[in-house]
């Protein structure tokens, strides 16, 4: 099995559906409430647990009901949460608002995920057993940065998901050996809007970039490989949530288990895919089997 820690966020999605979102000052009545466990780094361990990797994730819920649920999703997936930290205090929330044209506005409240600014004892040893880390931008910068190199002192690959879409310190970059943007993401890093181009100016500050193109597919690029284009399996998408982070997850499984790229960029679409077909972020995630018949 493939060892992966993911160093990430938690959350709870309270997700409100309605025919329009309120403008301000306005009370609308919504159609249905629904409370969906999520946070980039948690979605990312639980995809990658389903992909058969040996997964284990350091992160922080609060002590409320949602640190115990989300706690419990975890361990539901198989995920090893023997670093995840409570602290004492509201876990991650986001308040998603979706409108019936499929748009939607989100306000993120870290909660305990804002308390987690630089790594516990036991978790070097932890990423240092690792095949892979994985880190997005839902924790304090100090944390992922100091993940980052704490796992490029152990020759651990790093994996980073640049979103939500920020400018980056360069040392992060330089830390990082696989960055895998969406097409927003790349052009916020680089200012250009082609991922061709935006590959390149990324390849100046990281030796391996993949971009993920929706249902385009992905773009892979290094610095010693021609750039590839990779397509999507032509499915009827319901709901992208989490498409992103089931692509990461099953990637560094199969990178982790030594598959040559494009076999591993063909496996981690399929997983996406399938995850696009189905509702809900962490209960749309495929397992190993699936994706196997899927590829
Ligand atoms: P995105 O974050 O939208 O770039 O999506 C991440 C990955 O999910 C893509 O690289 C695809 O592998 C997959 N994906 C997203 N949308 C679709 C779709 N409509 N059909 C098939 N695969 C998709």
């Amino acid at each position: 099995m493939t060892g992966i820690v993911v160093l990430g966020s938690t959350n709870m999605d309270l997700v409100a559906y309605v025919a329009h979102a309120p403008k301000r000052g306005e009370t609308v009545t919504g159609r249905e409430f629904r409370t969906i466990p999520g946070g980039k780094g948690a979605n990312q361990a639980v995809a990658a647990a389903r992909a058969g990797g040996d997964v284990a994730m350091i992160g922080a819920v609060g002590s409320d009901d949602f640190g115990a649920a989300l706690r419990q999703t975890l361990v539901a997936s198989g995920v090893d949460v023997d670093l995840l930290r409570t602290s004492e205090g509201p876990s991650g929330t986001a308040h998603i608002v979706v409108d019936d044209e499929g748009g939607n506005a989100i306000v993120v409240i870290p909660g305990a995920n804002g308390t987690l600014t630089a790594l516990a004892p036991g978790d070097e040893a932890l990423i240092a057993t690792a095949d892979a880390l994985l880190l997005q931008l839902e924790l304090p910068l100090t944390a992922v940065l100091e993940g980052a190199e704490t796992a490029r002192r152990h020759g651990v690959r790093t994996v980073l998901t640049p979103a939500p879409a920020q400018p980056l310190p360069p040392e992060l970059l330089a830390a990082t050996d696989l960055l895998v943007p969406n097409e927003h993401e790349a052009a916020t890093l680089t200012g250009v809007a082609d991922p061709h181009t935006a590959a390149e100016a990324l390849l100046r500050q990281v030796p391996e970039v993949v971009i993920t193109l929706g249902s385009a597919g992905c773009l892979h690029a290094g610095r010693h490989s021609p750039p590839l284009i990779v397509p999507a399996p032509e499915v009827t998408a319901l709901d992208t949530t989490a498409a992103g982070d089931t692509f990461v997850g099953a990637l560094a499984v199969a990178l982790g288990e030594g598959k040559p790229v494009e076999q591993a960029l063909t496996w981690a679409s399929a997983a996406a895919a399938l995850c696009v077909q189905r509702a809900g972020a962490s209960t749309s995630m495929p397992y190993r089997s699936e994706i196997d018949e899927a590829s």
